[in-house]
């Protein structure tokens, strides 16, 4: 994936965004960041992405919010904590990336069609509502939403797994679905005041 080289303009920042994400519990160091790029460096993903962790850094930082957020950095990291350990200013890069992660999934502005995202929102989403994951649902779910081409394409597969047992488009639900609602509510409840 080609690194992006754009210049970006003072009028492009969010102003408030990155102190936003440095009041988090566990991304205040991002303060510290000396842009030194060893996250960069020891990164195996950071070929493949269109902002090298660095510039995530520097990017939020500096309140760059609607590149960070709609990168596929944040969504190709694949949260191995290279990035962490090697810090020389102790800060929580694989930490910063699910804070911008959940932060995208919440302003919907995760790249379409792009497959890690729209998996996570789904696991989630059968979680909350299931207290279960039914692989099956999910993975169909998954490529209903990302390539309903290919999808259409393994509908016989699917099919013929499904006759030997060995595949199910079943929603599994654990007992105690209504103390499940009520924790989720108290989360939400708590998220919210935070
Ligand atoms: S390794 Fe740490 S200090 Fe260096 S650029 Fe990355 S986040 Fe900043
Ligand atoms: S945690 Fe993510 S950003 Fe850090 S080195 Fe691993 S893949 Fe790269």
């Amino acid at each position: 994936m080609e690194i992006k080289r754009t210049i970006k303009y003072q009028a492009d920042r969010v102003r408030g965004f990155g102190r936003e994400v440095m009041s988090v519990p566990g991304c205040e160091k991002l303060k510290d960041c000396i842009q030194c790029g060893t996250c960069s460096g020891v990164c195996p993903l950071s070929i493949y992405m269109d902002f090298t962790p660095r510039q995530v850094m520097a990017l939020t930082r500096e309140d760059f919010k609607n590149e960070v957020l709609a990168s596929h950095t944040i969504w190709l990291c694949a949260s191995c904590y290279a990035c962490t350990v090697e810090c020389p200013r102790e800060i929580r890069i694989t930490d910063i990336m699910y804070e911008l992660k959940q932060r995208a999934i919440h302003e919907g502005v995760y790249p379409k069609r792009f497959p890690i995202p729209v998996l996570a929102q789904e696991f989630t989403t059968m979680v909350r509502q299931h207290g279960r994951v039914s692989e099956g649902l999910l993975v169909t779910k998954l490529y209903l939403k990302t390539n309903p081409i290919a999808a259409l394409g393994m509908a016989k597969l699917g099919m013929g797994l499904m006759k030997t047992g060995r595949f199910s488009l079943k929603q599994e639900n654990i007992k105690q679905r209504a103390d499940l609602a009520r924790i989720v509510a108290t989360v939400d409840n708590e998220s919210v005041k935070a």
